[in-house]
């Protein structure tokens, strides 16, 4: 064999480094979608509105009414890590925002054309300013403008010729999208969410403030879910077993879905946890054999340094601490209320 010579190693370039580093939290349109919204929240926003033009490569536009960003920050507002909400790595332990790495919008840079709009209280005027690779392409302009923050992302992964030509290849992210805004919906009920196709007139989740989870459901979902959902509930204070707090809705039997729809918030962060639904599944299965995949929404407070939100590139999932016991609690909770729900039934067809 020929000695082969070790290849050198060389330090990537800045702007390589950004680049894969933004692929990796943004994946795809919806996820970039899912980091303005948070942000939206996290300003305390009560009317939070999406447009998309071709799946959210071409344009994803969200806006909102919340606290806006000060002018003296713009400069350094898309630069990578920096943030509002963060300062000490301890914080991460009590962190009640959704945001906290200041990665998401400096990542949509690195990708994309991004511009932002906003004004803060008592300003009569707003600024408009555009980003390319993590600064500001401008001075801010005063502009005209009401009240929150406007971010537009254009020509979504325009420098990653592969992720874009896969995603043009497979169906467009706007069904995630809308599916995404549903969910926000239903868990944040004091917020009004809209999404629309950019240039339609109407919006495909158009959600007002109400009194009630069951009135959120009811105006996203529709009549039908919402009239076959049951109250849930589950909790357990032993600090040596698990500390949580389980509140959500379950279908009953009256619900046909060849699919399960799982809306899961933990610390109000919405999230999937692939154990929890499997176990759920499992009980529908045993409880109710007859019945479809279920529909649940579930909200889950735990003690905050109980949950590892640090875990997942797009925050999508976050490790708990005695996730096993909290599941096996979480499925007894929901086969007492089934089990409860068939006797009921199967009484009434007695009678
Ligand atoms: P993070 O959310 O982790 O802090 P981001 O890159 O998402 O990082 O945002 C950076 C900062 O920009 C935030 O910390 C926040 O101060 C500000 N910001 C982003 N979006 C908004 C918004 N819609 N309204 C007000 N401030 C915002
Ligand atoms: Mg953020």
């Amino acid at each position: 064999l020929p000695s082969q010579e070790p290849p050198r190693i060389q330090r990537l370039d800045e702007s390589v480094v950004n680049r894969i580093a933004a692929g990796e939290v943004i994946q795809r349109p919806v996820a970039a979608v899912k980091e303005l919204v948070e942000n939206s929240l996290d300003a305390g926003s009560t009317s939070i509105n999406v447009v998309v033009k071709d799946g959210g490569l071409k344009l994803i536009q969200v806006s909102d009414d919340g606290h806006g960003i000060r002018h003296d920050d713009l400069p350094i507002l898309c630069e990578r890590h920096t943030t509002s909400k963060l300062s000490a790595f301890e914080d991460l332990q009590s962190i009640k925002s959704m945001g906290f790495r200041g990665e998401a919008l400096a990542s949509m840079t690195y990708v994309a054309h991004v511009t932002v709009t906003t004004i803060t209280s008592g300003q009569l005027h707003g600024y408009k300013v555009s980003y390319r690779d993590g600064v500001m392409e401008h001075e801010p302009k005063a502009c005209a403008a009401v009240k929150g923050t406007q971010i537009t992302i254009e020509n979504l992964f325009y420098n990653m010729i592969a992720r874009r030509k896969t995603l043009q290849n497979s169906a467009d992210d706007y069904p995630k999208i809308v599916d995404l805004l549903c969910r926000f919906a239903i868990h944040h009920k004091n917020v009004s969410f809209s999404c629309r196709k950019h240039g339609a007139n109407t919006a495909d989740v158009h959600s007002a403030i109400v009194p009630t989870r069951l009135d959120a459901i009811r105006s996203v979902y529709g009549v039908s879910v919402a009239r076959s959902l049951i109250n849930i509930d589950a909790s357990d204070d032993n600090p040596s077993s698990s500390v949580f707090e389980m509140e959500g809705f379950i279908s009953d039997s009256n619900y046909t879905s060849k699919k399960t729809t799982m809306v899961l918030f933990i610390n109000e962060r919405l999230v999937e946890c692939t154990a929890l639904k499997r176990a759920i599944e499992i009980i529908y299965a045993a409880t109710l054999p007859k019945a479809s995949k279920p529909f649940i929404y579930m909200s889950i407070i735990l003690p905050p340094d109980h949950v590892d939100v640090n875990v997942h590139p797009t925050k999508r999932e976050v490790s708990l601490l005695n996730q096993e016991v909290i599941i096996e609690k979480i499925q007894s909770a929901i086969e007492l209320t089934l089990r409860n729900l068939s006797q009921a039934t199967t009484y009434e067809e007695h009678q």
